[in-house]
């Protein structure tokens, strides 16, 4: 990984938001800054130094994983630590994650040096630089999703009526831990018969009916990088109501696939979908945003939605993922995932979206 220079375009943004340190702790962003993996890091930006601060426990792993800054092992908090040398300085501007500290944290920041330090809260910061993905980080999340389509592929031949939601789940987070995952994204979520008009219900311990819509939304993580895809099959042949419900979703899809551009507002590409859905008649069962970024964590910005100003930049991976969901019927949800690119888009799902009858 490109650490070095990760590390440097920060350190740049350091000084055009006239900031002299920055303390960062969220372990995505530790990850993606240093290389550490460990769930108790501090990376301490401070005048041109930078000092990795972490417990005992760490201490042979930091050594292996950290790059670009000295490591320190801590004795107590880290935070006491990173202070002591903040203090140091006659006086400074020093940032922190806002939202990923909470207001005793802070508050105990301030307290901690002397008043000519100013604690001051940033947010984004290393997520602006995160949304755009290296070409390493493509590669991988590439990776990432191939595997993720495999183990989807390889649990929908489990589907079959009467099989739990749970075991079809099981299954492939199983066969993806097998073939080299870290883990998995997210909770997997099949979803059948009436429950698939919950859009977020993760597997349950009910058997999939003989009939009607399986949803199933799953996502590895490999080498840190996650995937996320969602397919609806049927269960038994489909009625004419429901496969138009079926069409108007992945017609959604297309049309946001299609939106996709640099320069784009991701507000376009979520109407896109929306609009679709609107002559279908059937966009007030579509209850959630279009998509998401997607990278070391299963969420991160751009969110594809109405209110969003954020414009879509190449380098940028994220899902588009309408769905219709009608309340004691069923629900559809087709999602992949798109990396923008200098032109327009590439979609990485690599699984059919035709209707399954199963
Ligand atoms: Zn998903
Ligand atoms: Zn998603």
């Amino acid at each position: 990984m490109d650490h070095p220079s990760r590390l440097k375009k920060c350190e740049q943004t350091l000084i055009e938001q006239d900031l002299d340190g920055l303390v960062v702790t969220h372990p995505a962003n530790l990850r993606y800054l240093c290389g550490f993996t460990g769930s108790n890091g501090l990376l301490l930006f401070l005048a041109g130094r930078r000092v990795f601060f972490t417990d005992g426990r760490y201490t042979q792993q930091a050594r292996e994983e950290v790059s670009g800054a000295r490591v320190f092992i801590a004795k107590g908090l880290l935070l006491d630590d990173a202070a002591k040398l903040i203090g140091k300085l006659s006086s400074a501007a020093v940032g922190f994650e806002a939202e990923y500290t909470s207001v005793a944290a802070a508050d105990q920041m301030r307290k901690q040096v002397h008043n000519k330090i100013e604690w001051k809260a940033t947010t984004g910061l290393i997520m602006r630089q995160r949304m755009i993905k290296d070409a390493e980080e493509l590669r991988i999340i590439t990776d990432a999703v191939k595997l993720g389509a495999a183990v989807y592929e390889d649990a929908l031949r489990t589907i079959c009526p009467g099989v739990r939601e749970s075991e079809v789940a099981g299954r492939l987070e199983y066969a993806a831990v097998r073939a080299g995952a870290d883990g998995v994204s997210f909770k997997t979520i099949v979803a059948a018969g009436r429950r698939s008009a919950l859009p977020h219900r993760r597997a349950s311990s009910e058997p999939i009916p003989k009939r009607g819509f399986v949803v199933v939304d799953s996502g590895v993580i490999l080498r840190g990088y996650c995937s996320d895809m969602t397919r609806t099959v049927h269960m038994g042949s489909v009625s004419r109501e429901q496969r138009r419900w079926y069409e108007a979703v992945l017609e959604a899809q297309l049309a946001g696939i299609g939106a996709v551009a640099p320069g784009k507002a991701v507000a376009e590409v979520d109407q896109a979908t929306r609009r679709v859905l609107r002559k279908a008649g059937l966009d007030r069962y579509f209850t959630h945003s279009t998509g998401h970024g997607v990278g070391l964590e299963i969420h991160e910005p751009p969110r594809l939605a109405n209110q969003q100003s954020e414009r879509l930049e190449p380098g940028m991976v994220i899902t588009i993922e309408p769905g219709v969901y009608v309340p004691g019927k069923g629900g559809i949800r087709i999602e992949d995932m798109v990396v923008v690119t200098g032109s327009g888009s590439r979609v990485l799902t690599p699984v059919t979206k035709q209707l399954i009858e199963v």
